[in-house]
């Protein structure tokens, strides 16, 4: 049967990898995480003091960017790839609000966007793979047999975030979370280099009032729709 590239695109929070580790499961596809790439670089530049916590003075990223490796190591009980920097995984690391803060910093650089579209690429060469991002359908994998649009309420989003930040011990406000998605979103659809916008042939999701399963359904019925297509 032919395999798919499914692209994942939409604003920070909503969802997206959540959907797209349960699409690969029931597809038996890999999942590619790419906003956990930039987090890593992120996290790379704030142990090496080339970013500080707030997002001021980034200097020298481009110098270091031949220093950094980033990829993914598969957790068998999981069942997908956790994401290494310099080979040490570092998945747990990249999930907090510092990250958080300082991301769209790194993820606006343009050297930086080349080096992981190489690797993104690469990662999905063989289809039979969902990844999740900003800018997989209008730039990674422009000709992705499904792309979809994810979107939700941005006070949605932030409650879920911060249950999600609160689940792990981490010490936040709802107003914290609130204003990092504002700024994301912001940041991320207004950039220069592959800004986060909606391709033309995407499908748009609205996940306010919609539970994960009604999602996980909704897609993964438009994907085997699309697969039988490619098999035609
Ligand atoms: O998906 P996640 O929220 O972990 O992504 C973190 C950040 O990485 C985003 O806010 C965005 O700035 C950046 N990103 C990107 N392009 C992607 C994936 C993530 O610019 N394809």
């Amino acid at each position: 049967m032919n395999r798919i590239t499914i692209a994942i695109d939409g604003f920070s929070s909503c969802g997206k990898s959540t959907l797209a580790k349960e699409l690969a499961k029931q597809l038996s596809y890999s999942y590619v995480d790419t906003g956990a790439m930039f987090r890593a670089i992120a996290l790379y530049c704030l142990r090496n003091g080339l970013i500080q916590e707030d997002g001021t003075e980034i200097y020298k990223i481009k110098e270091f960017l031949d220093d950094i490796t980033v990829g993914f190591e598969f957790n068998e009980e999981k069942g997908h790839g956790e994401v290494t920097l310099n080979g040490e995984n570092v998945e747990q690391e990249i999930r907090n609000l510092t990250i958080s803060r300082i991301v769209t910093k790194i993820s606006g650089i343009k050297e930086v966007r080349e080096k992981l579209l190489i690797i993104q690429k690469a990662l999905g060469a063989e289809k039979g793979v969902v990844l999740d991002g900003r800018d997989i359908g209008t730039v990674v994998f422009p000709n992705a047999e499904l792309k979809v649009f994810m979107t939700a309420a941005t006070k949605t989003r932030a409650t879920r975030r911060l249950n999600e930040l609160k689940g792990k011990g981490h010490k936040v406000s709802l107003q914290e979370v609130e204003e990092n998605l504002r700024m994301r979103d912001h940041n991320d659809t207004t950039r220069e280099e592959s800004p986060l916008i909606q391709a033309e042939d995407a499908v748009v999701i609205d996940n306010t009032n919609l539970t994960k399963r009604d999602q996980l359904y909704m897609i993964l019925a438009l994907a085997e729709q699309r697969i039988n297509q490619e098999n035609v």
